[in-house]
């Protein structure tokens, strides 16, 4: 039985598909092993890099990781982002890798035959697959359920809407199956993913409203976690996507990268919403989903951004106050239009980012107390290191450390005692519902 080893780079999308390459794998009797990063791959037939292609930073680390494992005797396959969007570096790094760009992932098995025969392949023509047809069952309290891929907006500094095809929104009817088949088998937390949640359905008539209203009439107890969404889409069909918040079974949770708080680098960055649009949304979510959590996205040194840019961003991140706030540098992407304007030094950006991430610190640190004190009700979801970690039902990270691993799975009520800027922290006092081990 040959062997493969799946190392997965980037976001849940990305581990989605790791997880639907695993499975077909496994039902062709293929043996898999899973790792995130920088694993021994030796000793594997095959080894799969599933790449990331957002950050410049994760670009070289892969690139590292190609060239090393380039002399293993392996067969290499490169899927993912990278594989879509870069296939020069790929084989300029390792040229015997065979490329298999996401939208072919699913024909893995017979690729992998292909290239026991030839040696190397390359499939980098994006087809429209439906991947909702492969969502496997999973064994994990975190079910990901991938609902589309591609977009339908031309960010300038975005490289990863040139590695998957254009919006490929996937069969609402067998997401729902795949949902209630992993509910079914166990799962508590439904992660909802794709490259921009806001974009799902638009070629097909539907949109993530409708399919949250449809999913949490699933029967069970769980929670859905939606990812990303440009706030673009918003307008379509946001009334009914904050009625959806009232349901229980959704994380009053939303995830939307506002990206800058200048309208004139929206503009430029190609994003196609205001900075007041944004903050209107930010404010009627607030009064309609009491506790609801707010995570936004920045980009500190967009080329056209001056001082005064800047300090707007700041400004509006200040006054708007989102719950978590994940700053990055910009970073030049290949094949971008933003990487054909002139970049600004290297010290400004760094600059620019150190006060803005200084100034987020304290604000979350400072929203985070004021659950201390507090009892409230977490599902556990993972293990890390001697903590065992979950989230409350507005998806606020917990921790605590004195439960094992048996609690994952199951909502426990924990009293909060500490928190950092990125999470709170406590300890579980026990759960009416599910007996848990408390452990001393
Ligand atoms: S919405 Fe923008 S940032 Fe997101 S994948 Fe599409 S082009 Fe990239």
């Amino acid at each position: 039985m040959p062997s493969v080893l799946i190392e997965t780079y980037g976001c849940t999308l990305n581990q989605a598909d790791s997880d639907i390459m695993e499975s077909l794998l496994k039902q062709g009797g293929i043996g898999v092993t899973r790792v995130s990063h920088g694993s021994e791959p030796k000793g594997n037939d095959f080894v799969i890099v599933n790449t990331c292609t957002v950050k410049k930073a994760t670009e070289q680390r892969i690139r590292e990781r190609l060239r090393a494992m380039a002399h293993l005797g392996s067969r290499l396959v490169v899927t993912g982002c990278m594989a879509g969007a870069n296939r020069d570096i790929i084989e300029a790094t390792a040229p015997d890798a065979s490329i298999v760009s996401p939208g072919n992932i699913t024909g893995i098995c017979q690729i992998l035959a292909e290239i026991g025969e030839k040696g190397k392949v390359v499939y980098d023509k994006d087809g429209r697959t439906d991947k909702s047809y492969y969502i496997p069952a999973s064994n994990s309290a975190i079910s990901r359920i991938p609902v589309s891929e591609g977009c339908l907006s031309s960010c300038d500094f975005c490289e990863t809407r040139f590695a998957r095809s254009p919006l490929n929104s996937f069969s609402e009817e067998l997401i729902l199956h795949a949902i209630a088949m992993n509910v079914k088998n166990g799962a508590k937390e439904i992660e909802l993913t794709s490259q921009d949640m806001g974009a799902y359905g638009a070629d097909r008539k539907t949109n993530i409203a409708n399919l949250l209203e449809k999913a949490v009439q699933i029967e069970g107890e769980f929670r859905i976690r939606v990812g990303m969404m440009n706030p673009e889409h918003l307008h379509r069909y946001f009334d009914e996507l904050v009625e959806s918040y009232g349901n229980e079974k959704m994380y009053k949770f939303i995830h939307l990268p506002v990206q800058s708080g200048s309208n004139k680098v929206l503009r430029e960055m190609e994003r196609r919403y205001t900075i007041e649009q944004f903050s209107d949304y930010l404010k009627e979510l607030r009064s309609k989903v009491p506790g609801i959590c707010i995570e936004t996205d920045i980009i500190v040194g967009y080329p056209t951004e001056t001082e005064e840019d800047f300090l707007e961003t700041a400004e509006m991140v200040n006054g708007l106050r989102p719950t978590i706030t994940n700053i990055s540098k910009f970073g030049l992407r290949p094949h971008t239009a933003a990487a054909k304007l002139r970049q600004l030094p290297g010290p400004v950006v760094k600059d620019r980012s150190i006060r803005l991430a200084r100034m987020v610190k304290k604000m979350q640190q400072e929203d985070f107390a004021r659950y201390l004190g507090r009892r409230v009700r977490v599902l556990f979801t993972e293990a890390n290191g001697s903590s065992i970690t979950g989230r409350t039902d507005s998806y606020i990270p917990v921790a605590v450390n004195n439960l094992d691993k048996g609690s994952i799975g199951k909502w426990v009520w924990v009293d909060i005692s500490g928190n950092s800027y990125a999470c709170i922290i406590g300890k579980a006092i026990g759960s009416k519902l599910q007996p848990v081990e408390i452990r001393a």
